[in-house]
C-alpha cells in the first residue's frame, strides 16, 4: 500500500509495524505490530512518523433497508445496543453516536436463547436497518448478517473463524468462543 493512500480500517486491522511507524492517535501497538483501535481513515504522518486512524467525519443519517456495520456497545437482557459506524457501499457516513437496538427476536432465524452467547461488547456486526423512527432497530437474521469481527474475551485480539466448528478461535489464548457469526466473517466492505 502506498503511504499516501487513505484507507478505511476497523478496530483490530493491522496497519503497520513498529519498525516503520510509531503508534499514533486511534492505534495501539502490540508485539511489534500496530493495529487500528477505532473505525476510521488510516494515515501515515511523515513528519511525526506516526500511523494514525482518524475517525470518519459525521454526516447524514441511516435509512430503512440500509446494511450497516457497527460495534456492540452494550447488552442488556434481551437487547443489544449497536453503535452504527458505517453504511455498506454508500458514501453516506454516519453521525457520531448513532445507535440502533437489536432485539433477541431479530438475532437469528432460529430461536435465540441468550444474547450473551451471540455477541460480545466490542464485536463488529453487519446488520440490516428494519426501522428508523422513532428509534433505529436492527436485525441480524439471514446468513450474511451477524458478527464479522469478533474479539477474544481474554486478550481482546481479533479471532479467527473456524468454519468446521462454527466457532471463533483466539490463536493467542488458544480458546474458542461462540458467536452469532456472519457467513462473511472477516470480510468487511467499507466503500467510501
Ligand atoms: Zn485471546
Amino acid at each position: 500500500m502506498s503511504k499516501n493512500e487513505e484507507k478505511l480500517v476497523v478496530p483490530g486491522d493491522k496497519v503497520g509495524t513498529s519498525e516503520e511507524w510509531l503508534s499514533g492517535e486511534g492505534t495501539f501497538e502490540d508485539n511489534g505490530d500496530i493495529y487500528a483501535s477505532q473505525f476510521g481513515l488510516l494515515k501515515f504522518d511523515e513528519d511525526s512518523l506516526e500511523a494514525k486512524v482518524k475517525a470518519v467525519n459525521p454526516i447524514v443519517k441511516v435509512e430503512k433497508g440500509d446494511v450497516i456495520y457497527g460495534s456492540v456497545f452494550m447488552r442488556k437482557g434481551s437487547m443489544a445496543v449497536i453503535m452504527i459506524e458505517k453504511v455498506e457501499n454508500v458514501s453516506r457516513e454516519v453521525k457520531e453516536d448513532v445507535e440502533g437496538t437489536l432485539h433477541i427476536s431479530e438475532v437469528s432465524d432460529d430461536y435465540t436463547e441468550k444474547m450473551k452467547d451471540e455477541f460480545l461488547v466490542g464485536d463488529i456486526v453487519r446488520a440490516k436497518v428494519i426501522q428508523v423512527e422513532p428509534t433505529i432497530k436492527l436485525s441480524t437474521t439471514g446468513k450474511t448478517f451477524g458478527v464479522v469481527r469478533g474479539y477474544c474475551p481474554e486478550c481482546r485480539k481479533s479471532m479467527k473463524f473456524e468454519r468446521k466448528k462454527n466457532k471463533l478461535y483466539c490463536e493467542n489464548c488458544e480458546i474458542r468462543s461462540d458467536r452469532n457469526i456472519s457467513s462473511v466473517y472477516g470480510n468487511i466492505k467499507l466503500k467510501r
